[in-house]
């Protein structure tokens, strides 16, 4: 398979924030997407754009129904993606991780299917090293309250590649680092999200710690294309990527060019730095340059101004309570 056209590709997760662009991608390409999404932490009006597009309301804590039918590619994107909302209820988080991941990559060997993993950056937890390779095996922390995730993200990469060994399936991993865009849920917690907020309502920006931390924002529709590039691709079976920015900046940072981009002075509140969080994240991407022949092109200004044109538009998508 090396286009994606007229292929059938279920989206698990495609309700959510990149699940839905990546739906939209992949209908652009001539792929018939069909999602599955048990609305969680995603919302039906992030995709109902999308007239002919199939949806089915599923947990995949369960297995997932035969009557959904043959399929040539599963993305797995169903996983809450934000500290608030994976750690609101961690043993639902590490269920779908683990026996969510389970269910799907069966079902893609039931029907012959290539399979896309988002995975994370958080496998290599609080990193001891700058910046992250694919072949670091991380330091996290497991008994965390990041550990639902992390570890369950890490869980799902070690069942995905027993299923290699074991079934010889074709199976891909990205490891997708900070992404932001239009349809983030304003109310997520996530730092992007949090500040442009509080800019806009004039508040101050809460700053965990010193905000010296440091991290790297990847716009929606680079993470995007690298995905396509990775379903639609031969020749990449047991391939781990790393996906993201390699523009490593500090929290203050960011705080700084939202308030920039807003035109608003900068005013930030100091808050307690969470426990477990990373200080130093910032990818590695010679792989996904050497095997993808991508890299993230947006500018953090451009992609910022198209979030705010977000949250100053559509009021219906702007929230989101999990489910
Ligand atoms: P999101 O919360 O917006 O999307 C997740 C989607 O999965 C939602 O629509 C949700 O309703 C659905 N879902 C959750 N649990 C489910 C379940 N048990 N069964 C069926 N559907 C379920 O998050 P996102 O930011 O779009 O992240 C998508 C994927 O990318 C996740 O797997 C996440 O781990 C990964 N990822 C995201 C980022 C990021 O910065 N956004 C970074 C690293 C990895
Ligand atoms: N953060 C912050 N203020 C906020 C929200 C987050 O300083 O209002 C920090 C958080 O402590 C972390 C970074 O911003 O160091 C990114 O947090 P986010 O929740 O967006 O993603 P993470 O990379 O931690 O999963």
């Amino acid at each position: 398979m090396n286009d994606l056209a007229n292929k059938r590709v279920l989206v698990a997760g495609g309700a959510g924030f990149i699940g839905s662009h990546l739906v939209d991608a992949l209908t652009a390409a001539g792929a018939v997407p069909v999602v599955i999404d048990n609305f969680h932490t995603g919302d039906a009006t992030l995709v109902d754009h999308l007239d002919d597009l199939e949806v089915l309301e599923h947990d995949i804590i369960r297995p997932i129904p035969d009557s959904l039918g043959a399929v040539d590619l599963i993305y797995n994107l169903a996983c809450p993606a934000a500290p608030l909302h994976y750690q609101a209820d961690p043993l639902r988080t590490w269920r779908t991780s683990v026996y969510g991941t389970d269910n799907l990559v069966e079902y893609a060997r039931k029907h012959g299917a290539r399979f896309v993993q988002s995975s994370t950056s958080e496998v290599y937890g609080d990193p001891l090293i700058s910046p992250q390779r694919e072949d670091y095996t991380g330091n996290v922390s497991m008994h965390g309250i990041r550990a639902c995730y992390d570890e369950g993200k890490r869980a799902a990469e070690t069942l995905l590649m027993d299923m290699i060994r074991t079934y010889d399936l074709d199976i891909r991993i990205a490891r997708l680092f900070n992404t932001y865009g239009p349809r983030m849920a304003l109310n997520d917690g996530r730092v992007v999200p949090n500040f442009v907020r509080q800019a806009l309502a004039g508040e101050p920006l809460t700053v965990y710690g010193h905000g010296q931390q440091t991290r790297c924002f990847c716009y929606v529709a680079d993470t995007v294309e690298a995905l396509m590039r990775l379903g639609g691709r031969d020749g990449l079976q047991g391939l781990v990527v790393n996906i993201g920015s390699d523009v490593e900046q500090t929290v203050y940072s960011l705080a700084e060019a939202v308030a920039e981009l807003l035109e608003v002075p900068l005013r930030t509140e100091e808050c307690p730095m969470p426990q477990d969080d990373p200080q130093l994240r910032r990818p590695d991407l010679t792989r996904a340059r050497e095997r993808l022949d991508w890299r993230a092109t947006t500018p953090l200004r451009t992609g910022l101004a198209r979030v705010v044109e977000h949250f100053r538009g559509n009021a219906a998508i702007q929230t989101r309570q999990p489910a």
